[in-house]
């Protein structure tokens, strides 16, 4: 490796809207960008599918990022979805548990995730690593939360014997601004990209397109995105 480690740079992909950001966002700013995904048994594999085709798609409209992109890394974590009892993973309706989260809820999921991605980083000599995480247009989870990111952070740094960044560029952004942080980053070939080859929907539907892309429409991965997606445009009109 001739670059510093500081150079090197892992994105948590899950070929959804907001990693794909990140993605970019990842790409814009360091020499490699390695990417990695979990597959922890979610009920749709769609998102999984979608990666390598986000990928493919963002090297063919983007030569300098093409340069850049690393390798992918998928991890397998089946006894997440054995030990989360939740609509991911399960036939449970997807809606507002009595605790207040969503019944989509994983405990601790982007903890399990980060650490992963951490010990595979290590491996790699990238000790930076980049998730979608966003405390403010969510949905209440609480590992998604800057503290616990930061404080995470600490704990690799201090467990792994090694300064571990944890950079969240969507952490204080809406919805709205994730798309247009999309246009900041790679203009309307970037949001395109995100429309058609990314997914987001937790019912896993793809056979409808609307202007933001495809999804069920109704569940609450589609209306954020949807929201997100007619608040931005309404913004570039104003
Ligand atoms: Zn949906």
């Amino acid at each position: 490796m001739s670059e510093s480690p500081s150079n090197r740079a892992l994105v948590l992909f899950s070929g959804g809207q907001d990693s794909t950001v990140c993605l970019a966002w990842a790409l814009e700013r360091y020499d490699t960008v390695e990417t990695v995904g979990f597959d922890y048994g979610q009920k749709h594999l769609v998102e999984m599918d979608c990666r390598p085709v986000v990928r493919e798609a963002i090297r063919a409209a983007f030569p300098d990022w093409a340069a850049k992109l690393g390798p992918d890394h998928v991890l397998a974590l089946p006894e997440l979805a054995r030990i989360s009892d939740t609509a991911l993973t399960r036939d449970v309706e997807i809606e507002m548990g009595e605790n207040g989260l969503p019944t989509t809820f994983v405990p601790g999921r982007n903890l399990i995730f980060l650490t992963y991605a951490a010990a595979l980083g290590y491996r790699r000599g990238a000790q930076t690593l980049v998730g979608g995480m966003c405390e403010t247009d969510f949905s209440g989870y609480p590992d998604c939360r800057n503290d616990a990111i930061q404080a995470l952070a600490h704990a690799l740094t201090l467990g792994m014997d090694r300064p571990f960044q944890l950079e969240t560029p969507l952490m204080w952004l809406d919805k709205a601004a994730t798309w247009a942080l999309a246009d900041t980053l790679g203009g309307e070939a970037l949001a395109n990209i995100v429309i058609e080859k990314t997914h987001t929907c937790y019912r896993g539907e793809r056979s409808v397109r609307h202007d933001w892309g495809y999804g069920c429409g109704t569940c609450p991965a589609c209306d954020l995105r949807a929201r997100g997606y007619e608040n931005w445009r309404a913004a570039q009109r104003a």
